[in-house]
């Protein structure tokens, strides 16, 4: 990295961006030694929040951060960008179809990528949060055809934490002590939280726990989590969704402290999942580059749940690719 880094952070104005935010400006996105630019992009009904986020990081006097910029112009925002973090997008509305939310969202990601592409520095990483997290990693990558693909990835780290942290209350061990987790497929309740190759204390998982609980309980419960928090805490899972998001990019600049984590990035073929796909894998973080974790053995039962999550995907790709957003 040159210094200091110049960070973009899409839906700046929202709650996700609100608990990034001072975490960003803290050092815990890059590491306690990196000074950070911030570039915030909104759309027009979202600068006030975006503006007010911005005194307010004034008034946090960060030492590390060094100018804080909000725009709703994306040329600004991306311009000589090194890691982008798209948060902003459309919620589904009352009655609103797939289709429209996925048209809805193209036009957003469309043009992000395609501003990436022109104006973004050459080191550019980006991280997809906004929903649906995988398709919009697609549309944006897709319109970024200078930016070598597997720079472009979506969050499936929420959902890795959410495994770990049901894990470790089912073991009563601390979430260090667990390894080897994989969420694959979609950041949707499709997704297949794996356990087959995870060790507690260095114990297999499978040893620990009985078969009935692993699919009855823990892959529900961790797929459906956000509708769980919503019910509980009456609104969404803002905090931990910010949290995953700093792992994410944390671990793919400084290295995952776990054999893997998982990570939602085009697909090169891996495991069968269709090329270009943005799916979720086994990743480890090699000299600032994600890399899928090869060679594990998945029995019927994860092939299968893999194999219907990236149907998913398969579908949302021939829907964007329908409505011309590819
Ligand atoms: P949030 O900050 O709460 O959420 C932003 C996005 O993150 C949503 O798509 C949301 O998906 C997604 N998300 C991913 N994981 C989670 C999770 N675990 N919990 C909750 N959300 C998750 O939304 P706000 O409405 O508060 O803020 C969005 C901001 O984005 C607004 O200020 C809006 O103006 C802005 N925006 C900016 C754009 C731009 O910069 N060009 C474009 C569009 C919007 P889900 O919808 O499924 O909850």
């Amino acid at each position: 990295f040159s210094s200091p880094v110049t960070v973009t952070l899409t839906g700046a104005g929202g709650q996700i961006g609100y608990a990034l935010l001072f975490r960003i400006a803290s050092g815990q996105l890059l590491g306690p030694d990196v000074p950070v630019r911030l570039q915030l992009l909104e759309i027009p009904a979202g600068i006030a929040g975006a503006e007010g986020a911005a005194l307010e990081l004034e008034d946090g006097a960060f030492p590390l951060l060094d100018s804080v910029e909000v725009t709703d112009r994306a040329a600004r925002a991306f311009n000589g960008t090194q890691m982008a973090l798209l948060v902003g997008s459309r919620p589904r509305g009352p009655g609103m179809e797939r289709a429209d939310l996925l048209a809805a969202n193209g036009a957003i990601f469309g043009p992000q990528g395609a501003a990436i592409n022109e104006h973004a520095a050459s080191d550019i990483r980006v991280v997809v949060v906004g929903n649906p997290a995988n398709t919009n990693a697609l549309i944006a990558q897709s319109h970024a055809p200078d930016v070598p693909r597997e720079r472009f990835t979506a969050l499936t780290r929420l959902d890795h934490n959410r495994a770990l942290g049901q894990l470790a209350a089912r073991l009563t061990v601390p979430v260090r002590d667990i390894d080897g987790v994989t969420i694959w497929g979609n950041h949707s309740a499709s997704q297949y939280p794996d356990v087959s190759h995870a060790t507690a204390g260095g114990t297999p998982v499978r040893d620990l726990v009985d078969e009935e609980w692993l699919t009855r309980e823990f892959i529900p419960r961790v797929a459906n989590r956000g509708a769980e928090i919503i019910e509980v805490r009456g609104s969404s899972s803002v905090g931990s969704a910010a949290s995953a998001t700093i792992d994410h990019v944390h671990d793919w600049v400084n290295g995952q402290r776990s054999r893997w984590t998982s990570v939602a990035l085009p697909s090169d073929g891996s495991y069968g999942v269709p090329d270009g796909l943005v799916s979720s894998f086994p990743a480890e973080s090699v000299d600032g580059q994600w890399r899928i974790v090869q060679g594990l053995e998945l029995d019927e039962f994860s092939k299968s749940r893999i194999a219907a999550s990236v149907a998913e995907l398969a579908t949302e790709r021939e829907q964007v690719q329908g409505l011309g957003l590819l």
